[in-house]
């Protein structure tokens, strides 16, 4: 390998807006043959914003949001933000919160009014001992089927309803996974959402594994795991979550939108999270490996 080369191949990945850490994430980028991509934030915008919101018979949307709003208010997750957001547009009035906690890729809670708030996903919930009824799941897997993300939220350990959000896919996500499919790689979405999530946004993207409800944890052994069967495993992602995934990868790919632990785990790092940085690293370390043999 000529210095001189990877160090031309290193510059035009930066004028594209794909910062490569060093020669030897060039090298091993050549390699790679299988890709797992996360979807919140990596797919999909990371903008989301709340679209709906479902109630039980005794609730009202108002009381719901205001309630979720107040305990999200000290969390940093996206998903958090478009709660809080949405709140402030419809003018709720939103209650100190205190006692806050959270769990990675579950949820959180907090005392509000001196109510215990819940907000997150099913099972951390159910986990919770809040009884689900049942024609909440039926709507909940109806929502995310079309794609939204569903939290739940409970006051108490009485489900109050859930609230639907939407986040779009990047406008350079379809024909990313195209090409990353045409360069024969093999892809692999990971998410910490639901299934029927996942699976709708993997139908809409034509990307056949995927496999969702999975912990940052998840995301690490799993990479780890398909290291020891031998393959030559990029992982992308944007998350705090996705930062153990993306150091025990070959080749770490982080969002220049993302978390800065995410970019710090990384060994590329793409500009303005554009995902066809992908491609282009894909097809920049073929070309530069090509011409040094
Ligand atoms: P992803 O892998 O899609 O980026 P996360 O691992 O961050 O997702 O979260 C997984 C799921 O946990 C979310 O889809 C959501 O249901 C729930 N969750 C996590 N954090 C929060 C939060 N602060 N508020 C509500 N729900 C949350
Ligand atoms: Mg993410």
């Amino acid at each position: 390998a000529t210095p001189m080369s990877i160090m031309v191949g290193i510059g035009r990945g930066a004028r594209d807006g794909v910062l490569i850490k060093d020669a030897q994430v060039l090298e091993t980028m050549e390699k790679v043959d299988t890709i797992i991509v996360d979807k919140t934030g990596t797919l999909t915008e990371g903008r989301p914003r709340v679209v709906d919101v479902v109630t039980v018979e005794s609730s009202s949307k108002d009381e719901l949001l205001a309630l979720a709003a107040a305990a999200e208010g000290a969390s940093e997750h996206p998903l958090a933000r478009a709660i809080v957001d949405a709140a402030g547009e419809r003018n709720l009035q939103i209650d100190e919160a205190s006692d806050f906690q959270s769990t990675t890729g579950g949820g959180i809670e907090a005392k509000v009014g001196g109510r215990l708030v819940l907000v997150g996903k099913h099972d951390y919930l159910a986990n919770s001992s809040v009884p689900i009824p049942q024609s909440i799941t039926e709507r909940s897997t109806e929502l995310q089927s079309t794609g939204r993300t569903v939290v739940y939220v409970a006051a108490d350990k009485n489900l109050l309803g859930v609230i639907a959000i939407a986040d779009p896919i990047k406008e350079t996500t379809p024909d990313t996974i195209k090409k990353l499919h045409k360069l024969g790689l093999n892809l692999v979405m990971l998410t910490g959402d639901a299934q029927a999530t996942a699976q709708a946004v993997a139908n809409e993207l034509g990307i056949d594994d995927f496999k969702a409800g999975v912990s940052p944890e998840d995301k690490h052994d799993f990479v780890q795991q398909l290291r020891q069967q031998g393959k030559i495993v990029a992982m992308a992602g944007d998350g705090i979550n996705d930062a153990p995934a993306l150091a025990a990868a070959d080749v770490g790919i982080a969002m220049g939108t993302g978390s800065d632990v995410a970019i710090e785990s990384a060994g590329v790092t793409l500009v303005g999270g554009d995902l066809s940085g992908v491609v282009k690293a894909a097809s920049l370390s073929r070309a530069t490996m090509s011409n040094i043999r």
